[in-house]
């Protein structure tokens, strides 16, 4: 089996084209541009509670990044360098190449930097580290919604919480659909450039990992504000859509995580400008709701279905009122 020294060699030693020194040393060196603040955030993925253990390990690896990047996507922030920390049980060596070959692709595509990390034994466990850049005036917080706000996001929601769900068997899917949803369970796909491109246009944004109602609930609570969203135009896959009559779709529609799409607030003003901003980038938004004042001091988030009701969001799904 190959040494700790001699996994970081092989598999964590990549070039880092924007970076003073990488790899090697005690500690990298990083020279940040001049005019920009930086954005840190790290994520930790555990064996067999953020992943399933049979997972294919280049998925963990381009997820582990995945993750991170979607919060640098959620502060209109531009990911730079990252740093990688890893437990195993014991030194693998060809799980470790696929975890660094699904990590590494990810970091090129986005032009981010591995400038070091740990490595050591113990429970199956990743933490990365992400370092990205913005420039101060145009970070996107949680905490700037306003109300009379549109509520956006991004993508489609639910089909990573329904794959958790069929895994875990409380649906039965087909199995194409179950190679569709796990795709996008085990490959998310960040919104770095909408992040970038939203910049001094949202006014607030989050990444939804925990899902929509609880992400979105957290801009409420940040900014002091509350939110109306419209069950009907909530974006979902048509795969997901067929299974809407179901309790446990809805929940994974509503409160379902791992979806790593972006949830933005934006002043009406802005509705072309946010169209302009996401048709350059490729990535399709949809108008999901309005930002209100909060009722005596409640920072809710209203879930309503097509007449305007509210529908009660339970963890397993919701009923209407009454
Ligand atoms: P130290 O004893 O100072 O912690 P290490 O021997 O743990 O140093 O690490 C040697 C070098 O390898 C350091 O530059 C460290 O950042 C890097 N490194 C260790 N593990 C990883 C990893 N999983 N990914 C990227 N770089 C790593
Ligand atoms: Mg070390």
């Amino acid at each position: 089996m190959p040494s700790e020294f001699e996994l970081i060699k092989s598999h964590f030693t990549h070039a880092t084209p924007h970076t003073l020194l990488g790899v090697g040393d005690d500690a990298a060196l990083i020279k940040p541009t001049s005019g920009q603040v930086l954005a840190v955030a790290a994520d930790m993925l555990v064996g067999g509670h953020h992943f399933f253990m049979d997972a294919d390990p280049a998925s963990v690896g381009h997820k582990a990044l995945a993750v991170n990047l979607s919060d640098m996507a959620a502060m209109g922030a531009a990911p730079r360098w990252a740093t990688l920390g890893i437990a195993l049980p014991k030194a693998d060596a060809r799980w470790v190449a696929a975890l660094s070959q699904g990590f590494m692709k990810l970091a090129r595509r986005h032009g981010v930097d591995l400038i070091g990390g740990d490595t050591t034994k113990g429970p199956l466990n990743l933490c990365v580290q992400i370092i990205g850049e913005v420039p101060a005036r145009q970070v996107l917080r949680r905490d700037g919604a306003k109300p009379g706000d549109d509520i956006w996001v991004s993508g489609t929601l639910g089909d990573a919480a329904l794959a958790v769900a069929a895994k875990n068997k409380r649906i039965k899917l087909h199995s194409a659909e179950l190679k569709r949803v796990m795709q996008r369970l085990d490959w998310p796909v960040p919104r770095v450039a909408l992040g970038t491109a939203l910049r001094g246009v949202a006014r607030s944004a989050i990444d939804v990992s925990d899902g929509l109602v609880a992400d979105l609930g957290h801009i409420c609570e940040r900014s002091g504000v509350a939110a109306v969203v419209a069950m009907e135009r909530l974006p979902v896959s048509a795969l997901l859509r067929r299974y809407l009559e179901r309790p446990v779709a809805q929940a994974a529609l509503l409160g379902g995580g791992d979806d790593y799409e972006l949830c933005f607030t934006a002043a009406p003003a802005k509705r072309a400008a946010v169209e302009r901003a996401a048709s350059r980038v490729r990535t399709p938004v949809t108008r999901i709701g309005r930002v209100i004042r909060a009722p005596e001091g409640v920072c809710s988030v209203v879930v309503v279905d097509g007449d305007g009701l509210p529908l009660e969001v339970r963890q397993k799904g919701f009923d209407h009122f009454g």
